[in-house]
C-alpha cells in the first residue's frame, strides 16, 4: 500500500491515498509542541480567552466548532488518539443546551433535563459516581380529574404498580401493553431500533392498542415532555429508544446540576484545547486542502486534518449552507419554557422525588417537580426549588403572564394541601426557542457525518435528539475524519 507522508514540525500524518481505498489502520499522533494551538502555553489558544487578535500561528490539526455534548465527544475521541485539535466555543462555557446557572443558592438547569443512566454512549464516557447522580421515582404522578394518580414502574415499585392497576390513567389492558412494549424494545439492539421501519409515536401507540385514556393522560404529557411534542409526531424510533433506556436505567440529575455532565468531559481534555468566546461565522474550503474557519473577529483558523461542525441545527444550517444543506425544507424545531419558583422547604405539599404530569388535557403546564426533593443540593437548606415545564414557545405571552398563569393552575393542582402555591416566589424563566430538532418521520438517526472534503457534521440533528445521540454523533464524526484522513501504522 502506498501512503503519502506529510511531516510538520510537530506531528507526523500519513494521508490515505484516494484510491484504491486502504484498509483503515489505527493511528497515533504525537502531541503538538508548545507552539501548537492546542498547547496551554500557546499564544493563540488559551482557555477562557476572548481572542480578538489575529492568531500568529493559525494552524491546528482538527478544528471542532461548538462545545456542546457532541463537540466534547468529538474532542474526547480525537484526544484519545493524541490527535491535536482546537475546540471553538462561542459562549463562555461548555455544554451548549446542557448548562446550569447558580442563582441565590439555587441550581437552575437551563430547562428541565433528565439524565437516563442507561444511555449506552454516556455509560462509556462518563464517571457516574463523580456526577453524584440523584434519582427520580421510577414512574410519575398524573394530575387528572382533580386529583393525582400514580403510574409506577412494575419492576421497581411492584406495590405501587399493583395499587395503580385500577386507576383511571389507563385500563388493565393498557398496563399489560406497557409490559409487552417493554419486552419488545428490550429484545432489540439499539441499532435495529434506530433504523427500524418508522411511524409517528402516536401511530405506534394506537397500532399497539393503547386506549385514548392512557395516550391522553400519560403518554402525551410524559413522552410529549421528553420530545417537547404533545402531538407525539416524533418518530417511533425515538420512542422505542427512550422507552428502552427508561426500562434499563434510572432518571437522574447530577447533584451539582445537569451542567456537570459536559464539565466532566471538558475536564478530561488537554489543558488549553478549548477556546471560549470564539464564534465561527464561515467555513471556507475553497483555497486550502482542509477547511478553514473564519471567526466573528475576522481571524482565520486553518485546519490541517479537517473541521468538525458541532453546533445546533439552526446554526449549522447557516454555516454549512454552501455545502448543500437545504434548511428551506426543515420542519420547525421544538420549543419549551421552564419556570423556576422557590418555596419554603417545610411547606411543600410532597416530599417524594417524583415527576408530576398534567393528564387533564387542560391548562399550560405539562410537567413539574420539586427539584430539591430529587437533589436537595439544588436549593438552600430551608428552601425548595420548583421546576415547571411548558411545551411550545408561548411567544405572544409575557413572562409575567406566564408566571401568574402557572401559579393559578398549580394552585388548583395542590388546592387540598396546606401549602399555598400563591406564596411561591418566581426565580427565573427560561424560554428555549430551539430545544431539539423536529424528529418526526422520515428520520435518519445515523446520518453520514461527512459533509465535504475534510468537513464533518455532528450534533443531535444527525442522530437522536438526546444527550446520548449528541455524544454518539461526536464520536462518529471524529472517527469518520480519522478514517478518511490519516493513519499511522505499524
Ligand atoms: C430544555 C431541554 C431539555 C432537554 N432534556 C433532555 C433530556 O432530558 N434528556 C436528553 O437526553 N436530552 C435532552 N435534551 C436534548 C439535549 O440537550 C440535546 O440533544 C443535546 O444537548 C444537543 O447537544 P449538541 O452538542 O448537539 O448541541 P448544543 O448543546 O446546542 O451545542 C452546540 C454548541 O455550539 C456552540 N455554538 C453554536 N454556534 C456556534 C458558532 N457559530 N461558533 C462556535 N460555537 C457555536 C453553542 O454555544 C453550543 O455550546 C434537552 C434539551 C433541552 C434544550
Amino acid at each position: 500500500m502506498t501512503v503519502t507522508v506529510l511531516t510538520t514540525s510537530t506531528s507526523l500524518f500519513f494521508l490515505a491515498p484516494a484510491s484504491p481505498k486502504p484498509t483503515p489502520v489505527r493511528i497515533r499522533f504525537k502531541p503538538r509542541a508548545s507552539s501548537s494551538s492546542c498547547s496551554s502555553s500557546s499564544s493563540s489558544v488559551q482557555t477562557r480567552v476572548n481572542s480578538s487578535q489575529p492568531s500568529s500561528n493559525p494552524y491546528t490539526g482538527v478544528i471542532v466548532v461548538g462545545a456542546g455534548l457532541a463537540g466534547l465527544a468529538a474532542a474526547t475521541r480525537l484526544s484519545s488518539e493524541n490527535v491535536p485539535f482546537l475546540l471553538l466555543e462561542a459562549s463562555d462555557e461548555v455544554g451548549g443546551r446542557v448548562r446550569t446557572d447558580f442563582v441565590d443558592g439555587f441550581t437552575l438547569d437551563r430547562g428541565f433535563q433528565i439524565f437516563i443512566t442507561a444511555y449506552p454512549e454516556a455509560k462509556k464516557l462518563l464517571d457516574y459516581e463523580a456526577l453524584d447522580l440523584r434519582r427520580f421515582y421510577s414512574g410519575a404522578r398524573v394530575y387528572y380529574g382533580g386529583e393525582f394518580h400514580t403510574v409506577a414502574d412494575p419492576i421497581r415499585h411492584i406495590g405501587d404498580s399493583l395499587q395503580s392497576l385500577a386507576n383511571p390513567i389507563g385500563s388493565i389492558l393498557d398496563k399489560l401493553l406497557i409490559a409487552s412494549t417493554r419486552i419488545r424494545v428490550l429484545t432489540k439492539p439499539d441499532e435495529e431500533i434506530l433504523t427500524a421501519r418508522e411511524v409517528s409515536t402516536i401511530e405506534l401507540l394506537r397500532a399497539t392498542g393503547f386506549s385514548d385514556s392512557i395516550i391522553g393522560r400519560f403518554f402525551r404529557p410524559f413522552f410529549g415532555g421528553i420530545f417537547f411534542d404533545r402531538d407525539l409526531e416524533t418518530s417511533s424510533r425515538l420512542f422505542d429508544f427512550i422507552f428502552k433506556c427508561l426500562a434499563l436505567g434510572d432518571n437522574t440529575v447530577p447533584a451539582k446540576g445537569i451542567g456537570e455532565i459536559p464539565k466532566q468531559l471538558a475536564k478530561k481534555l488537554p489543558s488549553g484545547s478549548i477556546r471560549y468566546g470564539s464564534r465561527a461565522v464561515a467555513i471556507n474550503s475553497d483555497r486550502f486542502d482542509s477547511p478553514a474557519v473564519r471567526l466573528q473577529t475576522g481571524e482565520l483558523l486553518r485546519s490541517e486534518l479537517g473541521v468538525i461542525v458541532a453546533v445546533d441545527q439552526p446554526e449549522s444550517d447557516k454555516l454549512l449552507r454552501p455545502y448543500g444543506l437545504n434548511p428551506g425544507q426543515r420542519k420547525a424545531g421544538r420549543s419549551t419554557v421552564c419556570l423556576y419558583y422557590s418555596a419554603d422547604r417545610a411547606e411543600i405539599p410532597v416530599r417524594d422525588p417524583v415527576l408530576f404530569l398534567n393528564g387533564s388535557g387542560e391548562g399550560i403546564v405539562n410537567n413539574m417537580f420539586f427539584a430539591t426533593n430529587v437533589a436537595p443540593s439544588y436549593g438552600p437548606s430551608d428552601k425548595a426549588l420548583v421546576s415547571v415545564s411548558l411545551i411550545g414557545s408561548f411567544d405572544g405571552v409575557s413572562d409575567d403572564d406566564l408566571t401568574a398563569e402557572v401559579v393559578r393552575e398549580l394552585s388548583g393542582w395542590f388546592k387540598g394541601s396546606s401549602s399555598t402555591v400563591g406564596n411561591w416566589k418566581h426565580l427565573r424563566t427560561y424560554r428555549i426557542g430551539f430545544a431539539q430538532p423536529n424528529q418526526s418521520p422520515p428520520t435518519n438517526l445515523l446520518k453520514d457525518p461527512k459533509v465535504g472534503p475534510g468537513l464533518y457534521l455532528c450534533g443531535d440533528q444527525v442522530t437522536s435528539a438526546t444527550f446520548d445521540g449528541a455524544l454518539v454523533s461526536g464520536r462518529r464524526a471524529a472517527e469518520a475524519l480519522l478514517r478518511d484522513r490519516a493513519v499511522v501504522r505499524v
